[in-house]
């Protein structure tokens, strides 16, 4: 599958709008994070929106929604994480000063060649949990004690 490029300047400034999958065994620095085994496809779901005016400034609205298979840090397990996240972000050329801080809205860089699969990944990369656990209390695992062979039998033996 191409990734999908858009001249993010224009694409805000006429308000297009585009909804698209990305199947996540295209997405190589996600998968190092997931446990994507043999099951079924699993697919990201994206909207993006053109928005000419909010902030004033061409601006884009991101809408992404997956079901992704992490490792619980716990037990070892699968499990499935929920992903709803909705994100905003003007265009332009250089940073705008009135938006440092700002946590609602993110700056993006004039481009005529954006990667939108990119962008999706990169933002889900943000939001995956670093030590993912299952909300309910799922029994760690643990280790089995191993016995070391005590070195000085294993000498016994020689000596015999
Ligand atoms: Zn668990």
């Amino acid at each position: 599958m191409k990734p999908l490029l858009i001249n993010n300047l224009d694409f805000a400034k006429n308000q297009d709008e585009i909804s698209q999958e990305i199947d996540v065994k295209n997405c190589e620095r996600m998968l190092d994070l997931l446990d994507v085994g043999q099951q079924s496809p699993k697919i990201i779901r994206y909207t993006l929106m053109g928005v000419a005016s909010q902030f004033h400034l061409p601006s884009l609205a991101l809408h992404v929604e997956a079901t992704l298979p992490v490792l619980c840090q716990r037990c070892l397990q699968t499990m499935e994480l929920d992903f709803s996240l909705d994100y905003a972000y003007v265009i332009a050329e250089t940073e705008p000063e009135s938006f440092e801080g700002d946590e609602e809205v993110d700056w993006l860089e004039m481009s005529r060649e954006m990667n939108v699969d990119e962008l999706v990944e990169d933002e889900l990369l943000i939001a995956m949990p670093l030590g993912p656990l299952h909300e309910h209390a799922c029994k760690p695992l643990v280790k089995e004690d191993v016995e070391k062979p005590n070195p000085f039998a294993v000498l016994r033996d020689f000596i015999k």
